[in-house]
């Protein structure tokens, strides 16, 4: 026969798991809506135009009471339409219609072995329903065992309740209560002896302990008991928690002590590392130096052997040449040999005494050495020569020695190109008649220099 279908109201919605709700109903035409633990009732939720696509299952979570209520737990699909519905649009009052209860999924009437319940999530809800019926109702039965499989441990549902029931089971099974007859009969006995309890002196534990096993088991925990705290004495044992408190506090400090001078140590760690960088960097421009300081010392310092040599062959290069100069000048200095601290002349025959030269020779080696050591520093290729007031300081007599020199020079036939000079002087007329090529005259005016061929 095909079930009614009734309306029902929701009465609660409580949060079980991030997304598992529990939804309680009251069916208000009925005075007491009657079903067996494993059944299910199927909602008509308003989220399509067709009938049957509308029809979601639920298997009741709640052992039939006597009310008209009962509870699904229900997961939510966020990509389905009814469980949407019921997490998002549903409210408390919201009428839903329903028909049930359905299904066979109950237990049998009888259970002599042990039973099974394996569920995943929501699945747990007919095992629920089962479970609860068979303790409220103290139906006989041997082991119940739940295997509930989820991801998480928060994900478990009604763990608690169950706990607590499979606790209580435990006291119902330990004194061998088997229905609620039983259960009577046991808080009568525990009333008498309550009773018998209060009769009794306060201090006589030992024959209060008769009463039954459990109290005689407890009396013989409470001779242990004593036995091993015999000897306490609460003042040492305060001292003792006392001292126990400030190793604490002590060992507090020595770990903060022991931080800040990690952290110091973390600082000097990386102020050596640094340091030893620089070190490292130091070394190395030590090594530079004392290499510099080899290399000024052999070959730029004025007493090294690099520079005496060098000087020996500058000095004789040069006497060399200003000698070459001397013996185009007919003078009697055929040879002038310069040392680091000497000039000495010779003549055909003898070493010349430089106090006894004229001013006219004295001239002639001043401009030969000076020619020699232009030569050195002009690679040999000299031709022109430039004398900035040649005649400073010379009398009138040194002079036109200085005068004949010059032309001496300039006529120089055997030189590879003939020799020029270029005189600054003011004593141009000293010149005059001599075989000097051009002479100019440099004059300055307010309108600027002027250059006079004389
Ligand atoms: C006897 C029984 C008892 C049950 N007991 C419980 C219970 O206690 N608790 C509980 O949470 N659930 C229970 N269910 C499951 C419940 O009936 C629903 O199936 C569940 O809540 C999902 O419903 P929904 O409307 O949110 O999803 P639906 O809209 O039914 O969608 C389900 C899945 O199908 C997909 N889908 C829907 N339509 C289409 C389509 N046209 N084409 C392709 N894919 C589509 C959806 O994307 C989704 O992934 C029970 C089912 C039965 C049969």
């Amino acid at each position: 026969m095909a079930l009614e279908w009734m309306e029902a109201v929701l009465t609660k919605i409580e949060n079980e798991t991030p997304n598992t709700k529990r939804f309680y109903f009251e069916i208000p035409s009925l005075e007491k809506f009657d079903f067996i633990p494993g059944q299910f009732v199927t909602l008509d939720l308003p989220i399509h135009e067709q009938k049957n696509k509308r029809w979601r299952s639920y298997s009741i979570a709640s052992e039939p009471n006597g009310t008209n209520t009962f509870e699904l737990v229900i997961v939510l699909l966020e990509t389905g339409l009814g469980t949407p519905y019921l997490f998002n649009e549903a409210k408390v009052g919201t009428k839903i219609t329903l028909r049930g209860p359905q299904g066979v999924f109950v237990l049998p009437k009888n259970f002599e072995h042990d039973v099974y319940f394996i569920c995943t999530g929501t699945g747990i809800a007919p095992f629920r329903s089962m479970i609860r019926y068979i303790h409220e109702h103290k139906i006989a039965h041997n082991t119940i065992h739940l295997i509930f499989g989820c991801r998480k441990f928060e994900d478990g549902l009604y763990i608690d309740e169950l706990k607590e029931i499979e606790k209580a089971e435990t006291i119902l099974r330990t004194h061998s209560i088997e229905n609620e007859d039983g259960l009577i009969k046991i808080q009568e006995e525990t009333k008498n002896l309550n009773k018998k309890l209060l009769l009794s002196s306060n201090n006589d534990l030992k024959q209060k302990s008769e009463i039954d096993d459990y109290a005689k088991n407890l009396f013989k925990k409470i001779l242990e008991l004593e036995s091993e705290t015999r000897g306490f004495n609460q003042e040492k044992i305060s001292q003792l928690k006392q001292k126990i408190e400030q190793e604490k506090e002590a060992e507090r400090q020595n770990n903060q002590e022991i931080g800040s001078v990690s952290a110091t140590s973390i600082l000097a760690e990386n102020h050596i590392k640094k340091i030893q960088e620089k070190i490292s960097e130091l070394k190395k421009v030590r090594k530079y130096i004392l290499k510099l300081e080899k290399i000024e010392k052999n070959i730029f310092n004025k007493k090294g052997s690099v520079s005496i040599s060098l000087r020996s062959w500058a000095l004789n290069s040069i006497s060399l040449k200003a000698s070459e100069y001397l013996s185009y000048l007919n003078t009697k200095i055929q040879r002038i040999s310069l040392s680091e601290k000497d000039i000495t002349c010779y003549s055909n025959t003898e070493v010349l005494d430089l106090k006894s030269l004229s001013g006219g020779e004295s001239v002639i080696i001043a401009l030969a050495l000076r020619l020699g050591m232009s030569s050195l520093l002009g690679a040999s290729n000299l031709n022109l020569m430039i004398l900035d007031e040649p005649t400073t300081h010379l009398d009138v007599e040194r002079k036109k020695s200085l005068v004949r020199v010059l032309s001496q020079l300039s006529e120089i036939s055997n030189s590879q190109a003939p020799m020029q000079f270029l005189i600054i002087t003011h004593d141009a007329e000293i010149f005059e008649n001599s075989n000097v090529e051009q002479i100019y005259k440099f004059e300055s005016n307010e309108e600027g220099t002027k250059v006079i061929a004389l």
